[in-house]
């Protein structure tokens, strides 16, 4: 059996317009310097890693394995307590920020969430699936939470637990919550129910090779961790991880025997191949081949803030962050680089796959937009 030539030539038309859009997105955090053409022999398979990553199944044709194997190495980049964590390969952080925050209420089930108004959009949806009680806290101009408001709020909601979803890396502007600053609020408030999750959507796979190191992983207090594999790390399939300490896991583990059943992830059937990937990539790079990466992206940040700056656009970014936020330009300028843009604001990320070049290509469209001698 075959295509015929009407569907196969369309096919190849959106290959070319993939290709094209693909090189041409500066906005959007997804590193575009993977091939995973390796694995092409896998696509013959149902691969389903259907499960717990760490059980024994009666389905055999799944990736578990090399999963665990991620798992382990993403635990010692976060720090993880040896012995006592669990986590999965997530669909992406959405998923995995809803795994945390579930856990979150299993353990406390009349806490409030509280999270920052720079957080991103999916956890109101999250809540409101949990139907979790939750506050939103200001955030400060550079997105990072406001820690009076914090301060202030909980000290209204002392006796109740407090569930806090940290961002590590905003949308927009890349703010990191400081773990450190919001573990002494607590402290100073004699809140002692409380649970961290860190959304490191993006950051999870940058911080840990930042000096200073940011304050956002399980030695600095989190509870769980939720990261996109897709973002930094690159992937062409969405996908995630998602840890958390064990006991909190067991928790749930055995409120759900009470309905006979021990799956402890979101999803059943899960993706066998974004496993495969991830263990491909943690292995081809190393950790130095992960912090070459890191600063390659912080390198080219750096360029792309001093050249904006030269041509009179006020642009700016976050200490050691590879997104650079500016004021909005023109609708044609969004479209044509696909700007992420929120409030009159836009950004660029440095992801990796961005080079210079693309950097200046992006600046002199930038200039002759300002200077409005564009021919196209
Ligand atoms: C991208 C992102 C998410 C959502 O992650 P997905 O992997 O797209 O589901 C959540 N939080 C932040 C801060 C993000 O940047």
């Amino acid at each position: 059996m075959d295509l015929s030539a009407e569907d196969k030539h369309r096919l190849e038309c959106f290959l070319v317009n993939i290709q094209q859009y693909s090189a041409s997105f500066l906005g959007y955090p997804s590193a575009k310097d993977f091939d995973f053409s390796l694995f092409k022999d896998f696509l013959h398979y149902p691969i389903n890693n259907i499960g717990d990553p760490f059980k024994e199944a009666s389905f055999k044709v799944t990736s578990h394995e090399f999963e665990r194997e991620v798992l382990k190495d993403v635990a010692e980049m976060l720090r993880a307590p040896e012995g006592n964590w669990w986590g999965y390969v997530t669909n992406g952080s959405t998923e995995g920020n809803l795994y945390g925050l579930y856990l979150a209420r299993e353990l406390f089930p009349n806490g409030i969430v509280y999270f920052s108004q720079a957080s991103h959009y999916s956890v109101s949806k999250n809540v409101h699936i949990l139907n979790m009680r939750h506050i939103m806290i200001r955030a400060q101009d550079n997105g990072e939470m406001d820690y009076e408001d914090l301060t202030d709020t909980l000290k209204i909601h002392r006796d109740v637990p407090a569930i806090i979803f940290a961002n590590i890396g905003t949308t927009m502007t890349e703010a990191r919550d400081d773990l450190k600053k919001i573990q002494s609020i607590l402290d100073d408030l004699a809140i002692s129910n409380r649970y961290i999750h860190s959304d490191a959507a993006l950051c999870g796979a940058i911080a840990p090779f930042l000096d200073p190191r940011p304050a956002f992983d399980f030695a600095d207090g989190a509870d769980s961790i939720a990261i996109s594999g897709h973002k930094f790390m690159g992937s062409p399939i969405p996908c995630g991880v998602v840890l958390a300490k064990k006991e909190a896991v067991d928790r749930i583990a055995q409120s759900i025997a009470y309905i006979g059943t021990l799956d402890t992830t979101i999803t059943g059937s899960r993706n066998g191949l974004t496993p495969l990937f991830l263990w491909y990539s943690i292995h081809l790079l190393g950790v130095e081949g992960m912090r070459r990466r890191v600063n390659k992206s912080l390198a080219v940040a750096a360029y792309a803030t001093e050249q904006l700056n030269e041509i009179g656009v006020t642009a700016w970014r976050n200490l050691n962050a590879i997104t650079v936020v500016f004021p909005s330009p023109s609708v044609d300028l969004q479209q044509k680089w696909q700007l992420a843009s929120a409030a009159d604001q836009s950004h660029i990320i440095a992801m990796p796959g961005v080079e210079n070049s693309d950097i200046d290509c992006f600046v002199n469209d930038t200039k002759c937009y300002l200077r409005q001698t564009c021919s196209n």
